[in-house]
């Protein structure tokens, strides 16, 4: 696939000119819509993004171990993913659940010791070929549009996906038709709007930091959302928002993180879709 170098100049959301606001450290060059409030990057052909994210290294670090050997994970990742299966629990209903992107697999893993049914998508052959023996699930592999699924589900995660794909409004269409009527996508990204970016925005922006917008982290991320954004998404794509939030690391939650989730400011946007029932659909 060829980027498309129309629509990386032109908003997703509303059709209007992005506005080129800079470049990062390695010379990515960073767009901006000031109505839908989101930045995004040139967006890396289907083939480097498959190179990037089917090499195994990508897996390791972050608190993970490449033989999935969950008990060894840190401390801090069993937390984190404690904290999204009681969000799963609160916010949304059923049993089904596809996790996409699912790396590690730890998510699914313990869903399942929860109840639920499971099942993972992921682009690297490594994690597709050593997760199920591990995790006790199975794992497609590849893109959303070119897994077959021959089922639906009741609920969908993208945990730290949306900002990885070319085109978030397809991805997002595309969940929802894998949903079951009245099924839920939970999508969470990192906060264009936190403290923390805003800051290191304007220290980036006046050139006072040295590696301008490292924090955006473009090597890998192509969109940087906030709560906004994402309500926009949801909506162009017919889906209800259920619930909103912005939300520390679990391993980050004290009084002054739980204030930064009060106003906004917190590192990253929680959001809930819904897809209506066929019922409701037609009403509207
Ligand atoms: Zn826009």
């Amino acid at each position: 696939m060829i980027p498309d170098k129309k629509r990386d100049l032109q908003c997703l959301l509303c059709q209007r000119p992005l506005r080129r606001i800079g470049e990062d450290f390695t010379g990515k060059h960073i767009y901006k819509c000031h109505d839908c409030q989101y930045v995004c990057t040139t967006i890396s052909t289907a083939a480097e993004t498959a190179a990037l994210y089917d090499d195994p290294e990508y897996f390791d670090g972050w608190g993970c171990n490449l033989d999935f050997d969950y008990d060894r994970f840190e401390p801090s990742v069993h937390q984190q993913v404690d904290d999204y299966l009681d969000f799963l629990a609160a916010h949304t209903q059923g049993k089904s659940l596809l996790d996409v992107g699912t790396g590690s697999g730890l998510l699914p893993h313990i869903a399942l010791q929860r109840g639920y049914e499971v099942e993972g998508t992921d682009l690297s052959a490594y994690v597709s070929q050593n997760v199920p023996a591990k995790g006790g699930f199975p794992v497609h592999h590849g893109t959303l549009d070119d897994i077959r699924f021959a089922r639906k589900y009741d609920i969908i995660t993208l945990l730290h996906v949306l900002e990885h794909t070319g085109n978030p409004l397809a991805m997002i269409g595309r969940c929802k038709e894998l949903l079951n009527s009245g099924g839920h996508v939970v999508v969470v990204v990192p906060n264009y709007q936190s403290l923390d970016s805003r800051i290191k925005d304007l220290l980036s922006k006046f050139k006072l930091k040295q590696r301008p917008y490292k924090h955006l982290a473009l090597g890998h991320h192509n969109w940087v959302f906030s709560i906004k954004s994402l309500e926009l998404l949801g909506e162009k794509a017919g889906l209800q928002i259920v619930h909103r939030e912005t939300r520390q690391p679990a391993w980050r939650a004290g009084a002054w993180h739980r204030l930064l989730g009060r106003f906004g400011l917190a590192t990253w946007c929680w959001i809930v879709y819904r897809k209506m029932s066929d019922k409701l659909q037609l009403v509207a």
